[in-house]
């Protein structure tokens, strides 16, 4: 799945990261961000994923008051996800 329609980023090169969460558990409507790691330029948009689909849940370890507070910002969205990157723990095997 692309959101931005580019693989790479246009200024750096390099590839572009992103993630997508549906806006509700029982939801079509999803939230997808694309990223650039190095100048940290991110892109949202609405995007529709069909109900079967699973769709990995970064934020599930995560308990309530701190998924909303990532849900709020996009900006710490991109931040949590760089960093469970960094750890080796996302993407899900
Ligand atoms: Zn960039």
């Amino acid at each position: 799945m692309s959101v931005s329609g580019l693989p790479h980023c246009a200024t750096c090169g390099v590839p572009l990261r992103d993630y997508v969460h549906r806006v509700r558990p029982e939801s079509e409507r999803c939230i997808g961000l694309a990223w650039c790691p190095a100048c940290r330029t991110y892109a949202g948009a609405m995007v529709h994923v069909p109900r079967e689909e699973d769709l990995p849940d970064a934020l599930a370890p995560l308990d309530e008051f701190d998924r909303e507070r990532l849900l709020k910002s996009e900006t710490k969205l991109v931040d949590h996800i760089d960093r469970l990157i960094r750890r080796g723990t996302w993407p899900p095997a």
